[in-house]
């Protein structure tokens, strides 16, 4: 019986992995895809996350990741631009998770793919899983890892900004491309979407739109292309002429944007299924890493699951509450005539500064005393 079962082999689960085994742990992670896979994610890797990497070992640059050092945002003719605090990083989630799960290999964690776990329960003083392959595996301790995806009987609530659906698609942009270090945020009407490089000459749309708005479509990707092709010139200007380089987008739907967990259950909630800050901050992945690190942190000083969870809740909630309000507007007609109008540079940087983690968040790790 391994002592610690993680399951998901998201960023959260295979950082989560990396550390219990490098303190020593039995560890087996579960991983439902049995390869390299696509993921809907905007890919921008904040300063935060890079530095949680560079501590599990992988070297972003070796693996191609690209250099975002200004952020644009676009609203019909306007748009308003700024240099980054830091050096941002671009890389697609095919190749980061497999980076991380190979960390938590090296590190001596036993990783199965292909292996989905399908209910989980107590069991005596443990934790009993099943999985889709008809196994049943014990463990001491579980690490809820499973991302955007819920295990039955384990679904999260649907936070205070649950109405918009995701979507994410590379595309070969045509001609000489200007988009550089730069990502872009389009808001066009009931959504916003973001564009940037990432390795092998491709860019990453990532985007966001409300569900109704996405029905009232008739529900197509075509669809919605054209409608934004239609409503928002800064994008159409960046697709004219590009080739999708997927048949379909990857899509998400029920984000629970905003939701912070903040009971345990007896489980160590991680990433998304401990917090869902939206996506246009590039912090998600951030939250995954440093939720991970937390938690492994908490769980080797004999600190219980329920005492973490509340102290990462307290954490979290600020930034997780700032960058929801925030991502309402960004979607509301109103609202997104104002951003497009008012936002001025320095406007733009303070903004984006309150949806980061903050520093005495992430140097106050090793007090467990709170
Ligand atoms: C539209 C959008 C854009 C985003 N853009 C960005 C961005 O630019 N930058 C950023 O930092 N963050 C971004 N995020 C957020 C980021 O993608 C997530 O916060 C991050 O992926 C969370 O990591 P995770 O490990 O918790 O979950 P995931 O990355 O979702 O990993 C979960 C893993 O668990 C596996 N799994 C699921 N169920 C099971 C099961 N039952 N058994 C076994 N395995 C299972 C899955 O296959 C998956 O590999 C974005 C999110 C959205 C929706």
């Amino acid at each position: 019986m391994p002592s610690v079962l993680v399951i998901g082999g998201g960023l959260a689960g295979a950082a989560a992995a990396t550390h219990l085994a490098r303190a020593g742990c039995e560890v087996l992670l579960l991983e439902r895809e049995r390869g390299p896979h696509d993921k809907v994610c905007g890919e921008f890797l904040s300063f935060e996350a890079q530095d949680e990497l560079r501590d599990l070992g992988v070297d972003l640059q070796a693996l191609g990741a690209v250099p975002i050092n200004r952020v644009a945002l676009a609203y019909k003719q306007a748009e308003t631009a700024t240099p980054l605090d830091f050096t941002g990083l671009s890389l697609s989630r095919r190749v980061l998770d497999e980076a991380v799960l190979a960390r938590a290999i090296a590190a001596g964690a036993q990783v199965r793919r292909g292996v989905r776990a399908t209910t989980l329960e107590r069991s005596g003083g443990g934790w009993s899983v099943t999985t889709d392959t008809g196994e049943t595996i014990k463990a001491q301790a579980v690490f809820l890892a499973t991302g955007k995806h819920d295990l039955r009987g384990w679904r999260r609530p649907s936070g205070p900004q649950p109405d918009l659906l995701g979507f994410k698609i590379y595309w070969r942009l045509a001609g000489p491309c200007s988009l550089g270090s730069t990502v872009e945020l389009h808001l066009f009407p009931s959504g916003y979407a973001g564009l940037q490089m990432v390795e092998g000459g491709r860019a990453n749309l990532c985007l966001v739109v409300h569900k109704a708005a996405f029905a009232a479509l008739g529900g197509k990707w075509e669809a919605l292309v054209t409608h934004l092709r239609e409503t928002c010139p800064s994008l159409a200007a960046r697709l004219s002429g590009a080739a999708p380089c997927l048949p379909r987008p990857l899509a998400i739907a029920a984000i629970p944007y905003g939701l912070v967990q903040r009971h345990s259950e007896g489980v160590w909630r991680l990433g998304d299924q401990a917090a869902v800050i939206p996506s246009f901050t590039g912090e998600g992945m951030s939250l995954a890493l440093h939720s991970a690190r937390h938690a492994v942190e908490w769980f080797e000083a004999g600190r219980s699951a329920e005492d973490y969870q509340r102290k990462l809740a307290r954490d979290l909630a600020g930034q997780v509450r700032r960058s929801t309000l925030a991502s309402r507007a960004l979607v509301a007609p109103i609202p997104q005539g104002l951003i497009g109008r008012l936002l001025t540079p320095m406007l733009m940087r303070r903004t984006l500064r309150t949806t980061r983690i903050r520093p005495s968040v992430r140097a106050g790790l090793a007090d467990l005393s709170s």
